[in-house]
C-alpha cells in the first residue's frame, strides 16, 4: 500500500502514437473515399517518425509507432487494398484524429495518480512502470509468526501412529495471512511443553509484528498455550458467543500483538477471518480491513438451535439473475470438518434464534 501520493513525472503514451495497424494520412485526403494514396514509408513501432506525410501521401504504420508529421488519421489496414507497390486504395473516409492516440491522453506529468493508502494491485504496478516510477514508499507488510501446538500433530509426511492427526490449521492459516497482504514467519508444530513453547513465543516476539497460534486456548488440561501465556503476556482470555469459534484469546507479549485461535480447524479459520484478519490489515493502515458484506438470500430453510451464539454458517454462494447472492450451506457444518467448509464461498451471519426459511434476507460476508 502507498505512504505517499505518486504524481506522474513523465507523460503516457510520450509520444502521438497510432491505435492500429494501417495507413497514417491527412484526413483530408480521404474526404472522398474509396481514395488512392501513394505509400511513401513505413514506421514499426519502436522507430522514430521518419519523413511527414505529403498531399496524396500515405505511410504505412504499425500500432504504437509514432504519427509521422503532417499525418492527422490514421486509415486501419482492414479498409485498404494495394494496387501496386507503392499504392493503396483506402475505402473509407477518417475523421481527423481518427485512430491516433494523443501524448499525455492516458497521463499527463503532474497528474496525482495514486493517493497514499492506494493498494499497489496490478494494474497499479503497471501503471507505476509506465511513468518509470521505479520505487515507491510503501508501507511494509506486517509479518505475522504463525504455529501451531499439539503433541498429536504430525507434518512429516509420516505413517500416522496411535492418536496423531495430520497439522492442517498451520498450512491453512500461514496461506490466509498472505491473502491478507501479509508476510509469513512459519515457527511450525510446538509440542505441548511449556517451556519449548516460551522459548518459541518469546522468538516469536522478538521477530514478528503479530502472531497467530492455533490450539490450546480452550479448557482442555494440556492448552499449554493458555498456561505460557497467561504467565509470559498480559492476556484477554474470551468465550465469543459465536458458532464456531467460541475460545479465543488476544494479547500481547513483550509489545507484540498474539491471536490464539481455537484448534478445530473451521474454528482456526473462522477466528482468523472474522477476528484477526480485519486486525492484521488494519495495522497496516489498509482502506478495507474487512471483507464485503452484502445482503444475500437463503435458497433453503436455516434452522438453529437458541444458544446466546450467532452462528456463522459456512455457505456456497452466487450472484443470480434476480441481481441477488444466493446461499446455501456446505454439507457438513462440524467445527472439525475443514473438508466441507473449504468449498465454502461466503459465510451467513445468523442471529440467534430459531433461524430463518427458505427466501429469507441474511447477511453475507463474501470470501474472496
Ligand atoms: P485444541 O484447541 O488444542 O484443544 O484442539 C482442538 C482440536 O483441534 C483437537 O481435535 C486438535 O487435534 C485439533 N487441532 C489443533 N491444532 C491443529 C492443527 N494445527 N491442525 C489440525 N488440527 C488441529
Ligand atoms: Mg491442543
Amino acid at each position: 500500500m502507498l505512504a505517499v501520493d505518486v504524481v506522474a513525472g513523465e507523460v503516457v503514451p510520450p509520444f502521438d502514437n497510432s491505435a492500429v495497424d494501417g495507413y497514417a494520412v491527412r484526413a483530408v485526403d480521404l474526404v472522398d473515399a474509396p481514395t488512392e494514396l501513394v505509400v511513401v514509408d513505413e514506421i514499426a513501432a519502436g522507430a522514430a517518425a521518419g519523413r511527414p506525410v505529403g498531399a496524396g501521401e500515405a505511410i504505412r504504420i504499425m500500432t504504437g509507432a509514432p504519427l509521422p508529421p503532417g499525418a492527422t488519421a490514421v486509415a486501419m489496414v482492414e479498409d485498404s487494398t494495394m494496387i501496386g507497390p507503392d499504392r493503396v486504395r483506402l475505402a473509407r473516409a477518417v475523421t481527423e484524429g481518427g485512430a491516433v492516440r494523443r501524448a499525455g491522453d492516458d497521463v499527463e506529468i503532474g497528474d496525482v495518480l495514486f493517493r497514499a493508502g492506494t493498494v499497489v494491485r496490478p494494474a497499479v504496478a503497471g501503471v507505476l512502470a509506465s511513468v518509470n516510477a521505479a520505487t515507491v514508499s510503501v508501507y511494509p507488510r506486517v509479518m505475522v509468526a504463525v504455529l501451531s501446538t499439539g503433541d498429536e500433530l504430525v507434518d512429516d509426511g509420516s505413517p500416522l501412529q496411535a492418536g496423531q492427526i495430520r497439522e492442517s490449521n498451520r498450512t491453512m492459516l500461514a496461506a490466509m495471512i498472505e491473502e491478507a497482504g501479509c508476510d509469513v514467519l512459519d515457527l511450525g508444530i510446538v509440542r505441548d511443553d511449556e517451556e519449548a513453547l516460551e522459548v518459541v513465543l518469546r522468538d516469536a516476539a522478538a521477530r514478528s509484528d503479530a502472531i497467530v497460534t492455533s490450539g490450546g486456548v480452550s479448557m482442555g488440561d494440556y492448552d499449554v498455550v493458555k498456561a505460557v501465556l497467561g504467565r509470559i503476556a498480559d492476556m484477554h482470555w474470551m468465550q465469543v458467543a459465536i458458532k464456531p469459534a467460541k475460545p479465543f484469546a488476544f494479547g500481547t507479549i513483550e509489545g507484540t500483538p498474539i491471536f490464539g485461535l481455537p484448534g478445530n480447524p473451521v474454528s482456526s479459520m473462522v477466528s482468523f477471518e472474522m477476528i484477526a484478519r480485519p486486525a492484521l490489515r488494519s495495522m497496516m493502515g489498509h482502506p478495507s480491513p474487512l471483507r464485503t458484506q452484502v445482503v444475500g438470500v437463503t435458497d433453503v430453510d436455516l434452522r438453529r438451535q437458541v444458544d446466546g451464539k450467532t452462528h456463522l454458517l459456512r455457505v456456497n454462494g452466487a450472484f443470480e439473475d434476480d441481481g441477488r447472492y444466493h446461499v446455501r450451506p456446505v454439507g457438513a457444518q462440524g467445527s472439525h470438518q475443514l473438508a466441507a467448509t473449504a468449498t465454502a464461498d461466503a459465510i451467513v451471519v445468523l442471529p440467534d434464534g430459531p433461524g430463518v426459511t427458505a427466501g429469507a434476507d441474511v447477511d453475507v460476508v463474501l470470501l474472496g
